[in-house]
């Protein structure tokens, strides 16, 4: 049990106090959340939120610059956020929990049922990290969520200001677990399409991706019976759903976002 709480007032003070057994703490939403064994089996808290630059939100030639420790509500909020990522962040339905909860603490939660990870792999996120040395490195979301970047401090995310991306969530009501949080974006390079799938991980749907660049006007049937017996997707029935409800809402979301995305709403 954390008995030890470090306000860090830079971020190389937050990256260098990080041992084995010290976590950083942003919002806390996750850190502190019942059932959560983070600071139970830490011995020291890093506290980010007296951090300088780690806040704010900026625009530069078509990226938008955004400080980890911003919450969800000043995504939301902010006219520099992108659109499609505050449609990511109002996916926390509760406004209490958007005030305390960050970017940063999000990606680095990387959970199963993550409101933002999709969208910001469909757009093929920068995460800017600090090390204990000091130094910082720039990495895709996409490597970062893969893993071996443990311990480092996640500083800051680069995002594109304009690109065309579509999100959809599924959850029983608004505050539960999604079973399915799925991104697309559309760019010169064709297709992108990333997902959260509860009890199954972050998943990028590649063979979707290269079906809908193939043919984009591919039908709903042949999406569904692709996802159907696709053997690369290890999905199974759990209290979220069935293995093969889950594949069908996968297919269908896919089918609709890609329908979006080319102008043509389901
Ligand atoms: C009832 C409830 C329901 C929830 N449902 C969901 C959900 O459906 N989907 C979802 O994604 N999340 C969910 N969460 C978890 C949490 O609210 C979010 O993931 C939130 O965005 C975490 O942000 P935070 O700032 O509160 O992180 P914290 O709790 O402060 O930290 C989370 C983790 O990130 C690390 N961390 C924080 N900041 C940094 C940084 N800058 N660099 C490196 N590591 C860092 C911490 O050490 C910790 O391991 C839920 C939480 C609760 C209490």
């Amino acid at each position: 049990m954390a008995n030890k709480l470090l306000m860090a007032k830079t971020p190389e003070e937050a990256a260098g106090a990080k041992t084995l057994t010290a976590v950083f703490l942003a919002g806390g939403t996750e850190v502190n959340r019942l059932g959560s064994d983070i600071a139970e089996t830490a011995d020291t808290l890093i506290s980010l939120k007296k951090c300088a630059g780690l806040s704010g939100i900026s625009e530069d030639t078509g990226y938008t610059e955004i400080g980890s420790m911003c919450t969800f509500q000043d995504l939301v909020e902010a006219d520099k956020t992108p659109g499609w990522l505050k449609e990511a962040a109002l996916f926390m339905a509760s406004r209490t929990k958007r005030n305390m909860a960050t970017i940063g603490g999000n990606i680095a939660a990387a959970r199963d049922d993550s409101y933002l990870i999709p969208a910001l792999s469909a757009a093929a996120a920068v995460i800017e990290l600090m090390g204990s040395d000091g130094k910082t490195k720039r990495t895709g979301i996409r490597e970062y969520t893969d893993g071996g970047f443990d311990g480092m401090l996640i500083t800051k995310v680069i995002v594109p200001s304009n690109i065309k991306l579509v999100s959809k969530r599924y959850s029983n009501t608004a505050q539960s677990h999604a079973v399915l949080t799925m991104s697309a974006s559309l760019t010169e390079d064709g297709i992108h399409m990333h997902g959260a799938v509860k009890n199954a991980g972050l998943l990028h749907f590649c063979d979707l991706e290269k079906r809908f660049s193939e043919e984009p006007s591919v039908s709903e049937q042949e999406i569904i019976d692709m996802v159907r017996t696709c053997t690369g997707l290890e999905t199974a029935d759990d209290m979220f759903g069935s293995d093969a409800y889950k594949r069908y809402l996968i297919a269908v979301t896919a089918y609709d976002l890609n329908r979006q995305l080319r102008g043509k709403e389901a």
